[in-house]
């Protein structure tokens, strides 16, 4: 098996032109979306272990998966072997998939190991993988039994990041839906109002942005997940909480249930985006819109003339973008709207209306959009573009880019710092760089 995760329906790809779901209360007018199922080109959930342990040091992801597994997640984050990670392979063998061993005993020894070893470690995940789906190894009662085994020692977690379940970003989504539990309930009462930003960002990033909501009077801000995995911020009906990625759909959901309320939206990519993103949620707190001018504007000064250089570059270049991290839509309305590119297609793997409602409002109008993949055929329309620019996964770049077309590798904007207003220019140049090195080998 390859890094990339195939669909359990990857041999009958239908392509159909649907219109959208019911349609929500407040949610843009109905956009025609694209539906398509079939073979998938897309890292599995695993992948967002490699930003997840890097944000919360006291926590290990143990993935229960095979040798193929392993090799994703060590060669995607890149550690050495002598770095003590915070991520493992309980490797499942043979002799576990076949059900000639326990494959409960084993994994309780090598915790057991494991904690004897890492006495660091506060919070533990079991990650579920193809293999441990496939002999239906049940993760969550492996949970329960390891918590009573450690109590007080470790806090045992599970969730899925199965290439069968899950693409790339989810994984993420369920890391911290599995935290949800844990956090601590907090009663209604000006007190306990607080923000909430959901989502993980670069620790620099997530300074700024917290500074920031400081200084427009949001006395209280959190973060999940938070930078130990033990300090969960409460929750309750006096939480605002505020997405920073767009594929927590999950999370969102659960932390409604637990009393919170979602402040609707841009994502904060770009320089206008990152403004109606901060200014909705002064709005929330009840800042006064001549506080957030105050603040933001200088900011948003700074980053416009950030950005021109790369608009410079960008501008009436054409955009192909393939679904792999949902963070296409959000970009490509950056993209469009603050660089000038035009749209050819914006591909997502899942559309979640309601939590893309404001993004959809801002694209242009007509702008194709499509949902989940059939590899071959979107292939095929991208070929019959030839857009100056594909965003895609890694698998696809080299072979795009032997077809004499630019690429931009989605994965690298989930590793890099592109939140906020002070970052759009960085974001932008992420774009423009492909694109200048494409010019300079096609005339050297
Ligand atoms: S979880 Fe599945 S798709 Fe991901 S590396 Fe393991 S076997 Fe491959």
């Amino acid at each position: 098996m390859s890094t990339a995760a195939s669909s359990p329906a990857a041999s009958t790809g239908v392509l159909s032109q649907e219109n959208a779901p019911q349609q929500q209360l407040g949610d843009p007018a109905p956009t025609a979306v694209l539906r398509e199922s079939g073979q998938r080109e897309v890292f599995c959930g695993l992948t967002s272990i490699v930003w997840l342990h890097r944000r919360m040091p006291d926590a290990f992801f143990l993935v229960v998966g095979s040798r193929t597994c392993a090799h994703l997640i060590q060669s995607a984050a890149g550690v050495m072997i002598f770095a003590e990670p915070r991520f493992g392979t309980a490797i499942l063998g043979e002799r576990d998939l076949a059900g000639l061993a326990d494959a409960n005993e084993e994994l309780d020894r090598l915790v057991a190991q494991l904690l004897a070893r890492r006495p660091e470690i506060r919070t533990l995940f079991l990650v579920g993988s193809c293999p441990s789906e496939v002999i239906k190894l049940d993760l969550a009662k492996a949970a329960e039994r390891l918590n009573r085994a450690h109590a007080g020692r470790v806090m045992v977690l599970n969730y899925s990041g199965s290439g069968i379940e899950t693409t790339f970003t989810q994984g993420e989504d369920g890391a911290l839906q599995a935290l949800i539990p844990l956090m601590p309930r907090v009663e209604s009462g000006s007190e306990t109002d607080q923000l909430l930003i959901v989502g993980t960002l670069a620790d620099a990033v997530e300074d700024r942005l917290i500074a920031l909501f400081h200084k427009l009077g949001i006395a209280r801000v959190a973060s999940l997940p938070p930078r130990r995995s033990t300090e969960l911020p409460a929750v309750g009906p006096g939480t605002r909480l505020l997405l920073a990625q767009p594929y927590l759909s999950g999370t969102a959901r659960a932390l409604v249930d637990r009393g919170a309320a979602l402040i609707r939206a841009p994502y904060p990519f770009g320089v206008e985006g990152s403004r109606a993103w901060m200014a909705a949620a002064a709005t929330a707190f009840g800042v006064a819109p001549e506080r957030v001018a105050e603040v933001l504007d200088p900011l948003v000064e700074r980053g416009r003339r950030a950005l021109a250089p790369q608009r410079e570059v960008l501008a009436g270049k054409r955009l192909f973008l393939l679904p792999d991290s949902q963070l296409e839509i959000p970009l490509a309305r950056f993209l469009s709207l603050e660089c000038g590119m035009e749209l050819v297609e914006v591909g997502t793997p899942y559309l979640d209306r309601q939590l893309m409602a404001e993004e959809l409002a801002l694209l242009p109008a007509g702008t194709q959009l499509s949902e989940g993949q059939h590899l071959d055929n979107q292939l095929a329309r991208v070929r019959q573009a030839h857009p100056d620019l594909v965003l895609c996964g890694l698998g696809l770049a080299n072979p795009l880019e032997a077809e004499g077309m630019a690429t931009k590798w989605s994965i690298e904007l989930v590793f890099s710092p592109i939140h906020g207003i002070d970052q759009a220019g960085d974001l932008a140049e992420l774009f423009a760089r492909p694109l200048r090195r494409h010019r300079a080998i096609s005339f050297a």
